[in-house]
């Protein structure tokens, strides 16, 4: 089968692009570099084993070649990271919304099983113990940028349900809790790879706020697994689903899990919000996804030890800065 996956060359995007040529199908990527890297697929690019458009999503002269042939779409890309939504909230909003336009039209045109994912920063302010995908959505004022990727991502969500309700297009909505490991950058916001990288190079670790907020971390393996699972699933489609690992800990926690598993003693550096990301910015407390519709569905949910994932990006990050390289 050959399968199509824009934003294939960024982090969660590339690991798919791996797990889809070892189960030995041809893989087409489009993604624009704006925040994905060639080297994540690098080596497929240049053996001849992907075939790679770079451009935009909604551009017309890279998205009618993409479908050619192709039997599945993973339709990945869009603004990535707090820090990327917060500089840049027009492009942001236009490259999320034309992006899933364009695609969701050709898929639902050849009637082409297509896989969405949304984030868990729907939820927005709703902080309950465990969300459940038809929990409310609870937004802040629109003056706060925070809210516009939340707000796109969840108007990605319409679409691709209306796109189902009315023209067909089976397509599953899935909803990324964290999801973190190798090839994250720390760049866009990415708390794991930063607290990382800051343990291994002795800097201090900054945690934002109190480092009271609460997350639930899903190594990037997991989510691939699911997400294949997903759309081999045909009970799937038209559903929207919670991929995430539903083990909780603070960023406190997380900083002190970091500095023990790494061997540093680097300090925790409490950081304020407003210098962190600007004026009037609303961080969520707490975000843990209800995992049920998603082990009803494949049968296994993420379980990836916190620990090993966090062992997993420090090897990458410590051969990468590792003297002679
Ligand atoms: N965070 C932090 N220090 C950093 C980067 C992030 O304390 O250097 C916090 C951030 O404010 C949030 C959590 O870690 O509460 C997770 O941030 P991330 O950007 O990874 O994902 P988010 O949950 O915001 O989508």
């Amino acid at each position: 089968m050959r399968v199509l996956i824009t934003g294939g060359a960024g982090f969660v995007g590339s690991h798919l692009v791996d797990a889809h040529l070892a189960k030995g199908d041809e893989v087409v990527v489009v993604d624009d570099l704006s925040t994905g890297r060639l080297e994540n697929i690098g080596e497929h690019v240049a053996a001849g084993r992907v075939r790679f458009l770079q451009g935009k999503a909604e551009d017309p002269a890279i998205i009618d070649p993409a479908f050619d042939g192709v039997g599945l779409v993973y339709h990945l890309a869009a603004a990535v990271g707090v820090f990327q939504i917060l500089a840049h909230p027009l492009a942001s909003i236009r490259t999320n919304l034309d992006a899933s336009s364009a695609v969701f039209e050709r898929a639902a045109a050849r009637g082409i099983r297509t896989l969405f994912a949304s984030t868990s920063e729907v939820y927005g302010k709703n902080v309950s113990d465990a969300l459940n995908e038809d929990d409310d959505t609870i937004y802040g004022a629109t003056k706060v940028n925070r809210w516009l990727y939340a707000v796109s991502k969840a108007t990605d969500e319409f679409l691709a349900l209306g796109y189902h309700q009315e023209l067909g297009l089976p397509v599953t909505v899935v909803r990324l809790f964290n999801t973190t490991g190798p090839r994250q950058t720390g760049a866009y916001g990415m708390v794991v790879p930063r607290f990382v990288r800051q343990a291994i190079e002795g800097r201090p670790l900054t945690v934002y706020g109190d480092g009271g907020q609460m997350r639930c971390f899903t190594n990037v393996h997991d989510v691939v697994a699911a997400l294949m699972a997903l759309t081999a699933t045909p009970a799937a489609v038209g559903e929207v689903v919670n991929v995430g690992n539903p083990r909780e800990i603070s960023i406190g926690d997380l900083a002190a899990l970091v500095c023990g598993i790494v061997g540093s003693d680097s300090k925790v550096q409490l950081v304020d919000y407003e210098s962190a990301y600007g004026k009037g910015f609303e961080d969520m407390r707490r975000r843990v996804p209800d995992v049920s519709r998603l082990r009803k569905l494949i049968g296994f949910v993420p379980t990836t030890p916190l620990e090993a994932t966090i062992r997993e990006i420090a090897a990458e990050i410590a051969a990468e800065i590792a003297p002679g390289r």
